[in-house]
């Protein structure tokens, strides 16, 4: 009876007598109608009876069916009301087991559950049956059910339990991941849409997230620095672009001004930076090196009265004054207020200053390459200058100092230019009167060789002739001495003549009055008779002088006298220059081709190679190993004046001691004539 879910214990004997009961709970029965009895809960008799009647070795479980009548108080009212309301319908159970006899067989046991209802009969058992007794057990399933019920409803807890702690869970998640991250979306969106107004996200945890809220804050507020950094750069751009803009056009029109006029220049100039950069006042102040002082040059937008005043102003440079610090240190100026530095300025300038009121102004030197030609300076009538106006007015100073030194170079150019045309001209005079006393000279010069040539030529000739009559012994018989006097006067009368000769033709040729008579001719058949004029001379030198004969020689447009002239020239120099027994050659070919040329070979002293290179000059000096045969040095210059007048050419080659060979070649008639078709 101690066991919880025992309700009842009867213990019963063989002839179904109730030896014991004891039971722990009460049954309340109603019939239909009041009153209503409670009694102790036994099983029914009646199954006592039956078990008795069959014997049974084995216990036997009924299901004890409550009827609507009867119901079983509950023990104890349980403060739980689940329990209690789910235990209201109570099964109770009785476990019959029959106390057998000890020795006796028995008969198999049979197993049947019996239906109360149906299996009770009156019959008791038999004195024969080994069933001492009954032990009828009662026992309740409220226990089971409880326990069932306490394990669902713990279960049920659990389960609840565990979906509140995943709805929190899925909370917490929310709360502190899905909802940060949101939020930095959200705020990475705003910044990429440009919304450029910093939000501070609050970093709520410590853990990966919040660490992200965190660089993402200090992200935000990096990006807005550098907008607000790139927005100030923008505007400082834009400012410059501005800037820029003005001072490029007041640069093209100062260099579309065009002007040389100084005055002019600076009042274009001025105009262009008041109406372009918007300053007031301005004026332009030009340095005085050697005076040690500045005067201005031109100022604009102030009275006429004012202006006459500037103008007669002479501002000299002291050290501590403002115009040292633009003129000498090269420094601009920025001044605020004049007020405060009225030490630092010239007083008239000073008076000038307040009479314009002009209070703050800027002001730059003008310098062009390393010179300081002034300075520039504006002012914005009542509104004070700005280190922005000083940029502006440094910017376009060198423009201003470049069109000021084009200026006054053009300036300084026409003035020279004209100085220029002024001596050109007085030069050209003196040069033509320095040219008609030349031409005069040389007039008289000709007339004067002429003149002398020819007043020679008579005495020269008779001294010849009475020399050869007193070599021939007209005069007598003549001692030795006397005969080789004759003979020297004989053969300096002869060179004289020669040298005479030269000055003559050197003369006409030098006052271009000398004409070329062209015809076809034979260069070599000319070299012919040159040679047969020379041959006798050459004889008494001893000396053998051969034309190199020629099938057929193109032939060249020529003067026959002046060709010959030349041949003569050569082939006299060669039989001067060539001692006794030599051998003068003349050879004439076609080379190169269009070419005839003509060479004049001997075997003389030659010439040494440092005199080649002006032997062909007038009045040569060329030192001679033969000084005795030398004349006026005029023969080799006038052979080359005649072969240069037939479009030839005339060389030499020389070896001291060996001879010379000296070459012209000139352009055969048949390519002349086809060049001059052609043009
Ligand atoms: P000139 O014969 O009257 O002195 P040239 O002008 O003919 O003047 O010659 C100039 C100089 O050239 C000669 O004085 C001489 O020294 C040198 N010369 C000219 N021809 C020859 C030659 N064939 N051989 C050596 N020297 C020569």
């Amino acid at each position: 009876m101690a066991i919880d879910h025992v309700v009842y214990v009867v213990i019963t004997g063989s002839d179904g007598r109730i030896l014991d009961r004891q039971s722990k709970r009460i049954r309340r029965s109603s019939n239909g109608s009041p009153p209503v009895t409670e009694q102790p809960l036994y099983p029914d008799d009646r199954i006592s009876a039956s078990l008795l009647q069959v014997p049974l070795t084995a216990p036997l479980m009924t299901r004890l069916i409550q009827s609507a009548e009867q119901t079983l108080v509950p023990q104890e009212e349980s403060s739980d009301w689940l329990l209690s309301f789910f235990i209201r319908n109570e099964t109770l159970f009785d476990f019959a087991m029959p106390v057998l006899r000890e020795s006796s067989s028995v008969t198999p046991l049979l197993h049947r559950s019996i239906e109360l209802e149906d299996k009770i009969g009156p019959t008791l058992l038999s004195t024969t049956s080994p069933v001492v007794g009954l032990v009828h057990i009662g026992i309740t399933d409220a226990q089971a059910k409880q326990a069932l019920l306490i394990i669902v409803r713990n279960a049920s807890i659990l389960t609840v339990l565990i979906i509140a702690a995943g709805i929190l869970g899925a909370h917490v998640l929310t709360s502190r991941i899905t909802t940060p991250l949101r939020s930095l979306a959200n705020s990475a969106r705003r910044l990429a849409h440009g919304d450029d107004a910093p939000v501070r996200l609050i970093a709520s945890t410590n853990d990966e997230v919040g660490e992200l809220t965190r660089v993402f804050n200090i992200m935000i507020e990096s990006l807005h620095d550098r907008n607000q950094a790139i927005t100030m750069n923008l505007e400082t751009i834009r400012r410059q672009i501005t800037q820029l803009t003005t001072v490029h056009q007041a640069s093209a029109a100062i260099a579309g001004a065009n002007m040389f006029d100084m005055d002019q220049l600076l009042e274009t100039v001025l105009q262009l930076l008041v109406e372009n950069l918007g300053f007031s006042r301005m004026a332009v102040m030009l340095h005085h090196p050697k005076k040690n002082c500045a005067s201005f040059a031109r100022i604009i937008g102030v009275s006429p009265e004012l202006v006459e005043v500037a103008y007669r102003l002479e501002l000299p440079i002291v050290e501590s004054g403002i115009a040292a610090d633009l003129l000498i240190h090269r420094k601009p100026l920025l001044i605020h207020d004049i007020e405060t530095i009225p030490q630092r300025i010239f007083p008239p300038l000073f008076e000038l200053l307040r009479r314009s009121g002009i209070r703050s102004f800027v002001a730059v030197p003008l310098q062009s390459h390393t010179k300081i030609l002034g300075f520039l300076s504006a002012d914005r009538r009542s509104r004070p200058c700005s280190d922005e106006d000083l940029d502006i007015l440094l910017t376009i100073a060198s423009h201003v100092a470049a069109a000021i030194d084009n200026a006054k170079a053009y300036s300084d150019l026409t003035e020279l230019t004209q100085h220029l045309e002024d001596r050109i001209e007085q030069r050209t005079e003196e040069l033509s009167r320095a040219n008609a006393q030349l031409q005069d000279h040389d007039r008289r010069q000709s007339t004067f060789l002429s003149v002398v040539s020819h007043e020679l030529r008579t005495p020269m000739t008779a001294i010849r002739s009475f020399a050869e009559n007193m070599l021939d012994g007209v005069t007598g018989s003549l001692t030795e001495l006397q005969h080789t006097y004759l003979t020297r006067i004989q053969h300096n009368v002869s060179r004289l003549a020669r040298i005479i000769v030269q000055l003559l033709d050197w003369s006409r040729l030098d006052t271009k009055r000398v004409e070329l008579r062209v015809e076809a001719v034979c260069i070599h058949q000319i070299a012919t008779i040159a040679a047969d004029s020379l041959q006798m001379v050459a004889s008494e030198k001893n000396l053998s002088l051969v034309i190199d004969p020629i099938e057929s020689l193109p032939t060249i447009h020529g003067d026959r006298d002046k060709l010959e002239q030349i041949l003569v020239n050569l082939l006299g120099n060669a039989i001067k220059f060539t001692a006794p027994g030599g051998r003068i050659t003349v050879e004439c070919c076609e080379s190169p081709p269009g070419l005839v040329q003509t060479c004049v070979a001997d075997t003389g002293c030659g010439i040494d190679s440092s005199h080649l290179p002006n032997i062909f000059d007038e009045f040569s000096r060329v030192p001679s190993p033969m000084p005795a045969s030398q004349g006026a040095q005029l023969g080799l210059c006038i052979a080359k004046t005649l072969v240069t007048m037939h479009q030839g050419r005339i060389w030499v080659e020389s070896q001291p001691g060996v001879g010379s060979r000296f070459y012209f070649a000139l352009p055969i008639a048949e390519l002349q004539d086809e060049a001059s078709r052609g043009t």
